[in-house]
Order: structure tokens, then sequence, then C-alpha cells
């Protein structure tokens, strides 16, 4: 069956209802039975009682009259008022009888217990019989109450009364349970179908998209809205399928970064060791003539290994950056006297251009927890490119406070399309000034800086120069 939880809950639902029918059936028969029994009981013992009394105190007065003779006819004709009284003598002798054809009754037509019950109300008590029931031939009720004479007992009054009524009534009442049994399986079953449909139909749904899910389609959403735990669990599973889609873009992107620095590093080491390999050709070869010439290709060698190593030495300082096993040293950094060591060796590269630093330090040092090397490394980085896009005779403006460091130049600014990228590896904006860089230079500063738990900003306009700002959260 498609619908496998509908069915389990029509049998769950039928089974307690089965259960249900079949012990409150017992318990309404055998409750309602008992309870209606007794009632007969206490009714027919009433009747008797006041038959016998009444016989009783009339025979009484008989024979304080003397009139002995009349008590057989009083006998007959209260049994002939009374059609199911019987009065029996300690022997069993009918002394009357409303059942006309009970005094055609011998003592052998009379059930077993006939003689117990007789001789028991003979002893003064009123027993109860249910043994009448085959020779009246209808369930019967039987009670016997002793007809006082004084303190002796006279006679056995026996009344008897039908109950085929008070089973029939049980039997209805249990007819009536069936079939509410059966309007109730009914209604489970109606139940179970709008009930399995509820939560079928979002589980059927869930699967479908666990499926997707493990089929790589990471847009896979169940949809599915329901305060309940069904929509509980349809909410985390769509938080989970959002996940994975995440972690897979990210995979990707991780991935597509990968293939992009391997082929910028490709390309980056081709042009010196073409270079390097032509030059050492034409000189193998002996093209070059022994003089200038051979000077010249060695010195184009030179250059193009220096920039083969600065290129192996970023590459180096930045894997080892963005590895977060790679220790850097944790000592407290005076940034008064980094800034004045890195400005010393800028100083150097700018004073052949005639660009002036204009230094703002506070007279009282500023501490930072981190690499000397490292912030020495990263603020060189920067103030190298100032220097490098400054224009001649330009001035550079280096602030230090006790929460920033800021490097201003009047270079040519960064254009708000590229000022987004500066940080990626390899960017770099292949003019005049730059033609010596890698594009790993602020990528590089970057990570000291992220090391350094500092923030940079950029404040940048074209042909309004340019401003790094290292921004820390607060002095140490
Ligand atoms: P490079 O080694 O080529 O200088 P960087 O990562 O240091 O690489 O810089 C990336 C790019 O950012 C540069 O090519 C340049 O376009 C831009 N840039 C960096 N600093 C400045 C600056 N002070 N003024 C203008 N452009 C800059």
């Amino acid at each position: 069956m498609k619908n496998r939880i509908a069915l389990k809950l029509l049998m769950y639902f039928a089974a307690s209802l089965l259960l249900m029918t079949l012990v409150s059936g017992t318990l309404f028969q055998a409750l309602f039975t008992n309870h209606t029994m007794q009632t007969k009981k206490e009714e027919m013992l009433r009747q008797a009682q006041t038959l016998a009394e009444s016989l009783s105190s009339v025979m009484g007065d008989m024979k304080m009259g003397g009139q002995g003779a009349g008590y057989g006819a009083l006998v007959r004709a209260m049994a002939l008022i009374e059609p199911n009284v019987w009065i029996l003598d300690e022997q069993l002798n009918f002394l009357a009888a409303g059942h006309m054809s009970a005094t055609m009754l011998q003592y052998a037509d009379l059930p077993e217990d006939a003689d117990t019950l007789v001789q028991a109300v003979f002893a003064g008590r009123t027993p109860f019989s249910e043994g009448f029931s085959d020779l009246l031939g209808l369930p019967t009720l039987t009670v016997g109450v002793p007809i006082w004479q004084g303190s002796v007992v006279a006679g056995a009054l026996l009344l008897h009364d039908g109950v085929a009524g008070i089973q029939e009534a049980s039997a209805q009442g249990v007819r009536l349970m069936a079939l509410s049994g059966l309007a109730a399986l009914l209604v489970a079953t109606l139940l179970a179908t709008a009930l399995s449909n509820r939560f079928a139909k979002p589980l059927n749904r869930m699967q479908q998209t666990a499926q997707r899910l493990t089929e790589g389609d990471y847009q896979a959403v169940t949809g599915i809205r329901q305060n309940d735990e069904i929509g509980k669990l349809a909410t985390a599973m769509d938080q989970l399928s959002q996940r994975l889609f995440d972690a897979k873009t990210e995979a990707d992107q991780q991935e597509q970064l990968r293939r992009d620095f391997l082929a910028n590093v490709s390309h980056e080491l081709r042009t010196p060791v073409t270079v390097l390999r032509g030059s050492l050709e034409a000189l193998c070869d002996g093209v070059a003539q022994p003089g200038p010439q051979t000077a010249a290709y060695h010195s184009q060698m030179l250059r193009e290994t220096i920039a083969l190593q600065r290129l192996v030495n970023d590459l180096l300082d930045l894997s080892r950056l963005q590895n977060p096993a790679f220790p850097i040293e944790n000592t407290t950094v005076n940034l008064q006297d980094a800034l004045t060591d890195v400005l010393y060796s800028a100083g150097q590269l700018a004073r052949p251009r005639g660009i002036r630093i204009e230094r703002h330090i506070p007279a009282e040092p500023v501490f930072l927890q981190g690499d000397y090397g490292r912030l020495r490394q990263m603020f060189m980085i920067v103030l190298d490119n100032a220097v490098k896009f400054s224009p001649m005779d330009g001035e550079i403006t280096v602030m230090l406070t006790s929460r920033s460091v800021s490097i201003a130049d009047q270079g040519p600014g960064i254009s708000p399309e590229d000022l987004p990228h500066i940080f990626d590896r390899f960017y770099k904006l292949n003019n005049e000034a730059n033609r010596q860089g890698s594009g790993l230079g602020l990528a590089i500063a970057r990570e000291i800086a992220n090391r350094h738990g500092m923030h940079v900003e950029v404040d940048s306009e074209p042909g309004q120069g340019a401003t790094f700002h290292f921004i820390w959260a607060a002095a140490v």
C-alpha cells in the first residue's frame, strides 16, 4: 500500500477501538446484568414476603376464629390472584399453584434443587434459584419465603418470575455497543486517512528533498511551514541544505582562487625565466660579443634573478602567513620604534626623487602585541607603494595614534573599480610606476594586519592620492 502511515494508523485505531469495545461491552454486560438482577431479586423478595405475611396473618386470624377449613381456599385464591406463586409443604406437596398445570406436577418433575430450596425455606431462610427455568420453559428466577404460623413454618411460598427481559436488554446493550464500535471504526478510518495525509505528505516531501541533496542539488528545499515537530524538522532540513549550498559555493570559489593563483604564479615566473633563458642562450651560443654586450646580458640576468627571488620570497611569505599553523612572534612592540626604523629605509627610497616624508609621531610610546619584523614589513610595503606612486617632490604623511597608523601620499590615487581588489593576490596596475610590482605586496600586508587583529582601510579618489589606515581595537 502506498500510504503505509494511513494503514498503520488505521490498524492502531482499529485495535484500540476493538479492545475498548470488548472491555466496555463485557463490563457493561456484567454490571448491567448484576444490577438488574439484584433489583429484580429485591423486588421479588419484597413481593413474596408481602404475600407470605398476608397469608400468615390471615391464617392466624382463622385459627383464633377456629375456621381452619377456610385456609385451603384462601391459599388457592391467593395463588389465583398471583399466578406465579406456588405454595408447597415440607414434603414438596403442592398446597396451591398459580400455574394451573403445576398442581399436576409430581415430585419427580421438580428440579433437583427444589428440595434444597424448600428445606432452606422451612429452615426460615429466603433462598433464590434459577433451577426452575427448564421446568417452566423460559429463563426464570425463583424466590422462596416461609409462611410463618407463630414460630413455625407452615408452608413455602415460591414466587417465579421470568428473567428473559433482563438478558434481552443486556444483549441489546451489547449490540448497541458493537454498532457504536463499528461507527467509531468508520470515523477512525476517515481520521486515519486525514491524519496520514497531514503527516505523510510533508514526510514524502522531505524524503524527496533529502534525495535531491544526496544527488548534490543543494538548492532543494522542502518549503514546509508547519508549527509542529514535522515543521521543525523541515526547517532544520532547509537550513542544512542552505549550509550545504553555502559550503559548496565557498568550496567552488576556493577552487577557482587556487586555479587563478596557480595560473598567476606560472605567468609571473614565465617572464623572468624566458628572459634568463634567452640571455643564457645568447651567451652560450656566443651571439653576444664579449665586452659591453655581454655585460648588458649579465646585468639583465641579474635584474631578472632579483625579480624572481623577490617573487619567490613574496609567495613564500604569503603562503606562510595564510597558514594559521605558521607562528609569528608575539612580543610587545613599540610602534614608535618600528615606524622610525621603517621611515629610515623609506627615506632612502624617497630622497632621490625629492619626496618628503612628514611624520606625526607622538612623544609617548604606543605599544602593540605582535611581531616586530612582520609589522615593519607591513608598513614598508605600504610606504614603498606610497613612494612608488608619489610624484617627484611629492609629500608622504605618516601618522601614529594610540590605535592607528595612517600613511598618505599625493599619488594618482585608486579608482573606485580597483579599490575593492588592490588587496587581492597578483592584482596590480600595469603602469610605468609599477613595472616591478608583483601584485603580492598588499596581500601580504593584509595578512600581517589580520594576524595582529588590525583592520585595514583605504581612502582614495583618482587624482587625490591614497591614504592607508591600519586600525586596531585598543592600545596595549
Ligand atoms: P605591487 O607589488 O604591484 O605594488 P601591491 O599589492 O602592493 O602590488 O599593490 C597592488 C596595486 O594596488 C598596485 O598595482 C596599484 O595599482 C595599487 N596601489 C597600491 N598602493 C597604491 C598607492 N599608494 N597609490 C595608488 N595605487 C596604489
